[in-house]
């Protein structure tokens, strides 16, 4: 109710004593607080403090402040007249002002809420990794959302009655908030401030220094900055505003407390929050000082909030014990995230009823209320899914050049003797007024004009990048295979994929745009060079092809040294090493022990142990002559030969992937030959690459999954054998007993940094048998094993460096 008297006796005090005053009174800026707060903010936050340092630090303040004369005029205007926004645009100015502001803040509202919704459901996620619960899976989400939702509801049901645990509910909240911006200004105190670029960054010196560079200002900075400017005040809260200082009886009197609560309640918190966010992201996981830019050639911003994660891990670590730094931060983001997620929900769907009950006639009032309210709703969807990013882009592109429109509107109407009587600013006020809000749609204009630019050469490209991704769907190989590979439900689907046959199997590559790539076509000619390079190994090293120089090599090498490429010998002392070291169990000369037992399988009839010893004195390292200088593989014997069907793929891949590099990519998958993998980098937002590992006999089921990143993987897995008079007849031969290998593993996958060498050992691990590659993981901390047998799967070296409640190998490449 208005406390006329009170505030007339509050006026007549000095500052000091009105400010005391008047922080007791505050009410709807905080309400602003909760809307612009969420996960928009968050997320721009984040990208600009990893991508650019303090570089856009100017950013949210500039906006802030434009927003508060924005939302400062708006209460000027209602506090003196006390009429209804909506209403004056309809009448005074024209129907089609009101209904585009009324239409672009529900279409904002609605696409708004799915982030909320992600942040939310991340932050509960978040605290089950705190609590060592999986909560990240497509069910629980899921039920997070439903959960979510339903309380939402509660909590929106209980303001329509006023009920009295609101109070508590919004101290809650608001707790949560602070706790939030204190911790970030925690990190802030103990990982120190670099003051001078500090200054530079708020007062956009440094940002301006890079406009005239040059260089000019990277294109993967107008996304944070036009999000940043969008985030701050957006159309919806300029509509919810109004409303909320009418329903609490704000008139004249009450004009210098609404400025007060704007500033205290919503400017303040909101640059305190997000200015500690981006220097704590700057400082922890962003750009080194230097080197400030080099990060947006990858353009591998944070996109998951949990990411910032390890940004307050280290910090907590200091007042809780190194141990325990990570759980507090989880705990801390989990709950914090989840609080603002769900605020910025409640205010969402309260605006959003608030709007479409004042755009449809009186007599609609209550039904619009509760559609309009419920309509946001759907943006649960983001609990499993990512933002959609060209829905969003195509929506806030039309939306963005209303919210200069609208706040010109206020403009006019602030400047209008006949609205506003004697409450009309006169001389240097209103100078000071026309040009803030001038000022604001000068540079709303200017960000839309960005946005529009930006947007539709991004949703161009989006629609080229989705038809190919749809496409990929074909491509993926057979379900059969003993590997899965996982897309991302990408936020970025600036990939393609393309397939090839070589080496009688199929490969095919994902390759992430860089970030000079329009169009998916862009990419075919490096996949391209990439399976030239596969198919130019395999002319040379297939026992297949009668021109090959390893066919030359099995036929003449007992004669005379034969010459062979060099990437040949890399591959070749690569065998060799690998067999030194798995004591002969891997051993690309088993040829002829091969040649024996296909001949046996043929026939349906065992080998005699004669023939089984004699091509067992054909077999053997010692008896394979490099001579690395001169180029050139002798055998000893007549009678050897050799064969990569272990190790070929593997080594071709890694020479894909180096062409693949040399092209300046630095997201790909390589799957080659369905059993082995070269990842390079990880997919945008993701700690790597999601592989499954199929059960050889279950194939509807998986031994395990993971991510990887900037590592190699390959799998061997004993397919159903051949049985001949009671014996199996694998394809993997044990070099030391002439026999098919029967050890206690059907299914070996290696993790190395190397796909030739993962391919190698997953074969060699068939020989060893569980035991013995125990044995070769502890002198090798660089091979990662899963050995899976009849009595269960085991894993050897495995360092989990769980992010997201799945293992993940990432570092060397
Ligand atoms: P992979 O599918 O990578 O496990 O390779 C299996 C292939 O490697 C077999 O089909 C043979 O061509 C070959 N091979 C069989 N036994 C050995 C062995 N002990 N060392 C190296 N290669 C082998
Ligand atoms: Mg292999």
């Amino acid at each position: 109710m208005a406390a006329t008297p009170d505030l007339e006796r509050i006026a007549a005090e000095p500052l000091g004593k009105r400010i005391g005053a008047y922080w007791r009174m505050t009410g709807p800026g905080y309400m602003q607080s909760a809307m612009t707060l969420g996960g928009g903010s968050v997320a721009s936050c984040a990208a600009v403090g990893s991508l650019l340092g303090y570089e856009l630090l100017w950013v949210q303040p500039l906006a802030m402040m434009l927003g508060f004369f924005v939302l400062a005029a708006i209460a000027k205007q209602v506090c003196a007249t006390g009429e209804r926004p909506y209403d004056v645009f309809w009448t005074r100015l024209h129907p089609f002002f009101a209904l585009a502001w009324g239409v672009s803040a529900i279409v904002a509202t609605v696409l708004w809420h799915i982030p909320q919704y992600s942040l939310t459901a991340n932050g509960v996620v978040a605290l089950g990794e705190g609590a060592g619960v999986n909560l990240d899976t497509q069910g629980t989400r899921i039920a997070i959302g439903a959960v979510v939702l339903l309380s939402a509801c509660a909590v929106v049901y209980m303001y329509s009655r006023g009920a009295a645990g609101l109070k508590w509910y919004e101290r809650a909240v608001k707790s949560l908030v602070w706790a939030i911006v204190i911790a970030f200004a925690l990190v802030v105190i103990t990982t120190g401030v670099r003051w001078g670029d500090l200054f530079l960054g708020i007062t956009g010196v440094s940002f301006l220094q890079r406009v005239f560079s040059a260089e000019g200002v990277p294109p993967a900075a107008i996304g944070p900055i036009v999000g940043g400017m969008a985030a701050a005040v957006g159309i919806n809260m300029v509509f919810l505003y109004p409303y909320s200082l009418l329903r609490k009886n704000w008139g004249k009197h009450h004009k210098e407390l609404a400025f007060f609560d704007l500033l205290s309640g919503m400017a303040l918190p909101f640059i305190l929050a997000t200015g500690f966010m981006i220097i704590a992201v700057a400082n922890t996981v962003g750009p080194d000082p230097g080197d400030v830019g080099s990060k947006l050639e990858g353009a591998q911003s944070i996109r998951d909030i949990r990411q910032i994660i390890p940004v307050l891990a280290p910090t907590f670590g200091n007042f809780v014990g190194e141990g325990n730094g990570e759980s507090v931060a989880r705990l801390l983001i989990g709950l914090g995230m989840a609080a603002i997620g769900f605020s910025t929900i409640i205010t969402h769907m309260l605006a959003g009823g608030f709007i479409g009950a004042e755009m449809l006639p009186d007599r609609y009032e209550k039904q619009a209320r509760l559609i309009f309210t419920l309509l946001p709703a759907i943006g649960v969807v983001g609990v499993v899914m990512p933002f959609p990013i060209t829905l969003a882009i195509t929506a806030s592109t039309l939306a963005a050049p209303l919210m200069p429109l609208t706040v010109a509107c206020f403009l006019v109407l602030l400047n209008k003797k006949s609205f506003m009587g004697d409450a009309m600013p006169t001389g240097g006020y209103r100078i000071l007024w026309n040009t803030m809000l001038a000022a604001s749609v000068i540079i709303m204009s200017f960000a839309a004009y960005l946005a529009l630019k930006d947007n539709w050469g991004k949703l161009k490209t989006e629609m080229g990048w989705a038809s190919n991704v749809a496409h990929a769907a074909e491509k993926a190989p057979a379900d059969a295979a003993p590997l899965t590979v996982s897309m991302p439900d990408g936020l970025d689907t600036r990939y393609a994929v393309f397939t090839h046959d070589a080496m009688a199997t199929e490969w095919s590559f994902v390759l992430y745009a860089r970030p000079q790539d329009q169009t998916p076509g862009e990419l075919r000619s490096i996949a391209d060079e990439a399976f030239a390079v596969i198919d130019d190994i395999e002319g040379r090293i297939s026992r297949w092809k009668p021109g090959s120089q390893a066919s030359e090599v099995n036929r003449r090498a007992a004669e005379s040294p034969v010459r062979i490429s060099p990437d040949f010998m890399e591959m070749l002392r690569i065998a060799r090493t690998v067999s030194d070291e798995t004591g002969g169990a891997f051993d690309v000369s088993v040829m002829p022990l091969i040649a024996l037992w296909k001949e046996a399988a043929q026939a349906n009839a065992l080998p005699e142990d004669a023939a089984v010893a004699a091509a067992k004195g054909l077999v053997g390292m010692d008896r394979v002559v490099l001579d690395p200088k001169a180029s050139t593989v002798a055998f000893k014997e007549a009678g050897m030969a050799l064969d990569f069907g272990a190790i070929g793929k593997g080594f071709a891949l890694d020479k894909a992937a180096e062409a693949i590099k040399r092209h300046g990519i630095t997201t790909a998958l390589l799957h080659g030959g369905t059993s082995s993998i070269v990842a390079i980098g990880a997919p945008p937002g993701t700690t790597g690459w999601s592989v499954g590992i199929r059960d050889p006999h279950d194939e509807t089921q998986l031994l395990d999954d993971f991510r990887i990143a900037d590592h190699a993987l390959s799998t061997s897995a004993q397919g159903r054998p051949i049985v001949v008079d009671g014996e199996e007849l694998g394809h993997i031969i044990d070099p030391k007993t002439g026999r098919p290998a029967h050890s206690d593993v059907l299914s070996a996958t290696v993790i190395a940094p190397t796909a030739a060498l993962a391919d190698a050992l997953s074969t060699a691990v068939f020989v060893m048998g569980v035991e013995r590659t125990k044995v070769y993981c502890q002198d090798h901390p660089d091979a990662v094993v899963m050995v899976s047998g009849p009595g269960g799967t085991a894993w050897f070296n495995r360092v989990p460096g769980s992010v997201d409640g799945k293992s993940t190998f990432s570092g060397r490449s």
